[in-house]
């Protein structure tokens, strides 16, 4: 057992060791007489009580020693760097909020104080800060949207505002910037547009058709003109899809030809006069009620065989496409009819009553004489 010593301060007994007592030459045991304890309550409490004037005294020793002081900082640091690390976050995550509290107000501080010191910052500390903020975002993801979507309600107008303002005054600039980011995410920009056409098929569908409606003229005109401009690369494109594709394409039109036969055939009708620079208006619809009108049936001899769509005038005396020339006929009228003058054609076969020509001219709206007179 060593010698015992008690604390002129607190009056505890302690054992006469540096462990309980701080060193001090004036006393012959080499010890102060107040113990560590009270020692480190004195320290504290003058630290206390002379807060600005420690400070201040630093403060002036720093300035005095600026040099000294941080070469041996960067030397403690340099040598004892995972101590440090461990040190610091262990402090960051002790001392979160008022770190932040602290960023904050530092901050507003510089904002205010030193406009140019902050943009000086911001400028060179571009990267680190985008980093900074991008992996912030991605951590606190949920409350981060949820705070943006209330600001952007509270702020809708002055931001569409902001936004106009910007687009218009960095055209170029974004058209660049959108443009290299295609590029880069080529792959991932097609996965996800793919994944959203297959989820929102509908709506899409429904939106582009009021599009269209709304904007028909200009889309045409546009089509046109960007098709008069790429024409060769066009072409190129489609051969070569055609090339990969043939097989596919194939079966589909035959498919195609097969659920839409009416259709197709109206569609090559189309063709024909069109070559011949002659009105193709008829629709399918128009096609159904001229048949509805006629009982099914053929509009010369009143036979239920396929019908056909007979031009009234012939088109080889321009006889147009339309619901006005467009009657239905049997294949077997249709044919011998051909090239020849309808009435008089009518007039001399076995099956012609004058109701039914009454009919096929009053359904072709020659309902005067005088339209009449001009197709005899
Ligand atoms: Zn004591
Ligand atoms: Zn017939």
């Amino acid at each position: 057992m060593s010698e015992m010593k008690t604390c002129t301060t607190c009056g505890d007994e302690f054992p006469v060791t540096i462990e309980y007592f701080r060193k001090s030459k004036r006393n012959k045991d080499g010890l102060k007489n107040e113990c560590k304890n009270c020692s480190k309550a004195k320290d504290k409490s003058y630290r206390e009580a002379n807060r600005v004037i420690i400070k201040e005294r630093n403060r002036l020793f720093y300035v005095d020693n600026k040099e000294y002081i941080d070469a041996r900082n960067k030397k403690y640091v340099q040598s004892n760097k995972e101590a440090v690390a461990e040190r610091m976050r262990k402090y960051q995550l002790k001392n979160k909020e008022s770190i932040s509290k602290y960023q904050k107000q530092r901050y507003k501080h510089n904002k205010e104080l030193f406009p140019e010191k902050q943009k000086l910052y911001r400028l060179e500390n571009k990267e680190s800060i985008r980093e900074n903020s991008r992996r912030y975002r991605l951590k606190n993801r949920d409350t981060e949207l949820k705070r943006l979507s209330l600001y952007r309600e509270n702020n809708r107008a002055s931001l569409v505002e902001k936004g106009r303002i910007y687009r218009l005054e960095n055209k170029v600039i974004i058209r660049e910037k959108q443009k290299k980011r295609q590029i880069e995410n080529k792959d991932a920009i097609r996965e996800y547009s793919k994944e959203y056409h297959r989820v929102n098929r509908e709506s899409i569908a429904k939106k582009t058709r009021i599009y269209y409606q709304a904007n028909r003229d200009s889309i045409i005109r546009y089509v046109k003109s960007y098709y008069q401009r790429n024409k060769e690369v066009i072409a190129e494109k489609g051969k070569i899809y055609y090339k990969k594709n043939r097989e596919h394409i194939a079966k589909y039109a035959k498919q195609y030809a097969k659920d839409h036969r009416e259709e197709c055939s109206l569609r090559g009708q189309r063709y024909e006069a069109k070559k011949r620079k002659l009105p193709s208006t008829l629709t399918i619809e128009q096609w159904e009620n001229a048949k509805l009108y006629f009982g099914h049936k053929c509009a010369y001899c009143d036979g239920i065989f396929p019908l056909a769509r007979e031009h009234f005038i012939p088109v080889d005396n321009g006889g147009e496409l339309t619901k006005d020339n467009i009657i239905p006929a049997c294949r077997s009228c249709n044919s011998s009819k051909n090239n020849k003058e309808a009435i008089s054609w009518f007039r001399r076969q076995p099956f012609y009553s004058k109701d039914k020509e009454d009919k096929i001219l009053n359904y072709l709206c020659y309902k005067n004489q005088k339209q009449q007179l001009s197709i005899f």
